[in-house]
């Protein structure tokens, strides 16, 4: 149902303090705001509490009105919503609610607007910044065996995937992400021939990796074999049809027991997985880390994206310490990605490829020799610009040093920040 939802939470308020207590005087007084704001009542119904507050309820045929005071803290909450059903009605809703605000004169307001009916994306970056995304309905959307998940249309970004409640991937921007996952290394990579993707049931890493000529096999570990069967039914833009791919190589099983249990030697590993959270959480610890430089052929290099360095610093510098405390080479890189609304940092890994070593100028020869076509996003210049870190983001992830018994040393030997 459409419609307009206004709450407010009323404090400090500089009225007359009778006011918040007299509920018979204040009913009369609120009908008069109702009708003046053209809204139409059906009913009232308020109640006053023994030398205190008072409940109120307006029953509006646009639905409703709700008031409580709290003389206590010279506050009050307003709940005002009315249904856009027969004609659009929230220029009245916000009529009122100004002129009880008025009425009330706080001095601290709290007000949130919520328009019903239609879906806001709420993308939590930590306890208290995030962003959203508005979307026009809702396309799928289940409780699998790992998480929950569902898929949007929305106006901006087109059809967009969320699990457990936060964007992996859409239609218009995926581009962004994979790309910039998948071609700093492979590019760097003189020879990828056997590549491993862990996560990515979108399938959106797995169709740019296999733009790479040289590429032989790549094999896919999703744990939810939903994600595949609702990216090949919703996500066709994103995967091109990669599943069908003859090198691709699809596992449905969870990325840890895989790597732990593989001999294969991979020249490329990409970790294409949600936050560390959920089913993905242990595809993040140290111990990971070490199996995956393990399953790394002499020359390989790891991608993986460790979080946004201004919402979620600690998670950024945690993951990166990690990454220095296993590899030689941790060449930590950030692209603003648009569906998680911030900048993100991603980390390409090795013991002897370093991404950060080539010019533009042999990046863009690579990607001309390699007849790889269809990028929107990486070229030679992007490739150097991303590996570019601020200062704040070269103190996050530099190397710290660690003191053993034998004094101090650095973890890494080549430093995040190319020092
Ligand atoms: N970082 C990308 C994003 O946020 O856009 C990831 C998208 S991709 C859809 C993440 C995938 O990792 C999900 O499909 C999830 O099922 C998969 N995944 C999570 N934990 C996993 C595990 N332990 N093994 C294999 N796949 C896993």
């Amino acid at each position: 149902m459409n419609g307009l939802h206004l709450i407010g939470d009323l404090n400090g308020c500089r009225c007359d303090p009778r006011l918040l207590l007299d509920g018979q005087d204040f009913e009369s007084r609120c009908v008069a705001m109702v009708e003046a704001a053209g809204l139409t009542i059906m009913d009232v119904r308020f109640h006053q509490f023994e030398g205190s507050g008072f409940t109120g309820t307006v029953v509006l045929a646009e639905s409703h009105l709700a008031i409580h005071t709290w003389p206590e803290r010279a506050g009050l909450t307003l709940d005002v919503y009315v249904c856009n059903f027969s004609a659009d009605n929230s220029a009245k809703a916000r009529a009122l609610f100004r002129s009880l605000i008025d009425y009330f004169q706080p001095t601290e307001l709290a007000s949130h607007e919520i328009d019903r009916g239609d879906h806001t994306l709420n993308e939590p970056l930590n306890a208290s910044t995030g962003f959203y995304i508005k979307a026009t309905a809702q396309l799928a959307e289940r409780q699998t065996q790992y998480q929950k998940l569902a898929v949007y249309d929305t106006p901006h970004y087109g059809k967009l995937l969320r699990l457990d409640g936060f964007n992996m991937t859409s239609e218009r921007e995926e581009f962004v992400y994979h790309e910039n996952l998948v071609h700093p290394a492979l590019t760097a990579h003189a020879h990828p021939k056997n590549v491993l993707i862990i996560g990515g049931g979108d399938g959106g890493a797995a169709e740019e990796a296999l733009k790479h000529p040289s590429i032989e096999k790549l094999t896919l570990v999703e744990i939810d074999a939903a994600v595949i069967d609702v990216a090949r039914e919703h996500f066709q833009a994103v995967h091109h049809d990669v599943f069908d791919h003859p090198k691709f190589n699809l596992v449905v099983g969870d990325g840890l027991r895989y790597i732990q249990e593989s001999s294969e030697k991979f020249d490329f590993i990409a970790l294409d997985l949600n936050d560390p959270m959920g089913p993905a959480e242990a595809l993040y610890s140290t111990e990971f880390f070490q199996h995956c430089r393990h399953a790394l052929a002499p020359g390989g290099a790891l991608a993986l994206h460790i979080g946004s360095p201004t919402a979620q610093p600690e998670r950024v510098a945690e993951l990166a310490q990690r990454l220095n405390g296993v590899f030689r080479i941790v060449r930590p890189y950030t692209v603003y990605i648009p569906l998680y609304g911030a900048q993100w940092t991603l980390v390409v890994c090795s013991d002897k490829l370093d991404p950060k070593s080539f010019t533009a100028d042999e990046i863009d020869r690579r990607i001309e020799q390699r007849k790889i076509s269809e990028l929107q996003f990486y070229n030679g210049e992007t490739h150097e610009g991303v590996f570019a870190l601020p200062n704040f983001v070269r103190d996050l992830v530099a190397p710290r040093l660690k003191t053993t018994t034998r004094g101090t040393r650095r973890l890494g030997v080549v430093s995040a920040a190319g020092k």
